[in-house]
């Protein structure tokens, strides 16, 4: 516990420590390689938008839009948003930069942080980290299946084990009849409803199967589910989705009362749920939303995209054992004298990529060794007065525990240190730590 008076993070706002965040940085890159097989670029965008912008495409009546979102009055009285999720800032982007002129069938991918003020506990923060990409330009069965491919295909790669759950959620032609639907089954059944579910049922009926309430869902369990009330467009593209992807073998159950948490959806949605993640067990999802584009001001393009919660894959992967700052050797200066060449050979060592421990002068050599050892080092290099004078650095096998029969000339080029060095470090035994 910090003492009082120190100043901690925020609520719901956390660190990721370099063990963690090495963890990140694969899930990234394997992200990058995996989408970038299937034509993604990659989007960098701002997190802050104006709060307009979240307001028209999310849709007013939803939990994101209402209760969550950090949103401040800028200096020159403009309303902004962190951004609460990436689609909407991605469509803008899409429309302002004129890449829907250049050529409408744009697919792209991003990373990066998004805020919304939830709750938090274990999987749930306020500030937490998406990677997600977005294809426009395409309403056909294929892009949509395409899609779900690379997903489960990066899931794979990144040795995440998830369900893929998939629906159909209608459009502007078979959604409307259904919202109603759905608004008289809540209206019949007010009594086993809370609250939030009473003003869900007249503004946005859809939004009743956001809640967590039990005794609502066990009401919402009874109720018409979109997928038996879809047009028969909507059907066939649905139908047209899942011969692809069981042709392609990928695996899938139909959650005939997946919604979805915002507005956009049309058609396709899917969730991707983990085991052993606890109650935040989605790792990811998305969906078809081919009025959004239109909807911000654009032509009527479409476009399906999805959004990975990185803290949630990172849970659902585990980390791996290796260790970031993989010390081979450390550099160890016995007394000031010996700082400036330490500095010198260890700068060297690391203009060849070796991961080096400089440590401080004035220690004994047994707390310097000591130290080195517990840094994972294989090889320490000794700097004091004798090899001053002579010019040569002891070398030290920590594992065997004794000097390397040739000293190091202090003055050796990068290169010729890199290969002394490299022979003695393959001859040693490996070491635990490193395990
Ligand atoms: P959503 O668009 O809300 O379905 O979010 C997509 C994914 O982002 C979810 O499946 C989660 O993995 C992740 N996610 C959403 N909200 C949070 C949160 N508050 N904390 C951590 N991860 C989140």
């Amino acid at each position: 516990m910090p003492k009082p008076g120190t100043i901690t993070a925020v609520k719901g706002f956390r660190d990721v420590l370099p063990e963690e965040s090495r963890r990140w940085r694969e899930l990234e890159a394997v992200a990058a390689e995996v989408f970038g097989a299937y034509g993604f670029g990659e989007i960098r965008l701002p997190v802050v938008e104006r709060t307009e912008l979240f307001a028209r495409s999310l849709g007013e009546a939803t939990d994101v839009v209402e209760k969550e979102m950090y949103t401040f009055v800028d200096r020159d009285e403009a309303s902004l948003t962190l951004r609460p999720e990436a689609t909407a800032g991605v469509v803008r982007a899409y429309l302002e930069n004129g890449l829907v002129t250049s050529d409408p069938t744009v697919r792209l991918f991003y990373r990066g942080p998004m805020f919304r003020r939830e709750r938090p506990q274990r999987g749930r923060y306020r500030q937490f980290y998406q990677i997600g990409a977005e294809i426009f330009g395409r309403d056909d069965a294929l892009v949509d299946a395409e899609l779900l491919v690379m997903l489960t295909r990066y899931l794979d790669a990144v040795g995440a084990r998830a369900t893929l759950e998939l629906n159909s959620v209608g459009d502007a032609r078979c959604r409307p009849a259904y919202r109603d639907r759905l608004r008289a089954f809540a209206r019949a059944h007010l009594d086993a409803l809370c609250a939030d579910c009473h003003r869900r049922a007249e503004r946005n009926p859809l939004r009743l199967f956001d809640c967590k309430v039990e005794t609502c869902r066990a009401v919402l369990l009874r109720a018409p589910r979109i997928a038996d009330n879809l047009c028969d467009a909507c059907r066939t593209h649905f139908d047209e989705v899942r011969a692809l992807l069981d042709r392609q073998g990928v695996a899938y159950v139909l959650r005939p009362e997946l919604v979805r948490g915002l507005d956009y959806y049309v058609r396709t949605a899917f969730e991707l749920v983990a085991e052993g993640l606890g109650a935040q067990n989605a790792v990811g999802g998305g969906g078809r939303y081919d009025g959004l584009v239109a909807a911000l001001g654009g032509p009527e393009v479409a476009g399906v995209g999805f959004a990975l919660g990185v803290e949630r894959l990172a849970m659902a992967t585990g980390t791996t054992a290796r260790s970031d700052a993989r010390v081979r050797v450390a550099v160890l200066p016995l007394d000031a004298r010996a700082v400036p060449p330490a500095l010198a050979l260890a700068t060297r060592l690391r203009d060849e990529h070796w991961a080096v421990a400089l440590e401080a002068s004035g220690r004994s050599l047994k707390a310097l060794l000591r130290s080195a050892d517990r840094r994972g080092a294989r090889l320490a290099i000794i700097i004091g007065e004798d090899e001053l004078r002579t010019g040569r650095a002891t070398i030290r096998d920590l594992a065997q525990r004794r000097d390397v029969k040739d000293a190091l000339p202090l003055d050796a080029a990068a290169a010729e240190l890199s290969r002394r060095l490299d022979a003695l470090d393959e001859a040693a035994p490996a070491r635990s730590t490193d395990a």
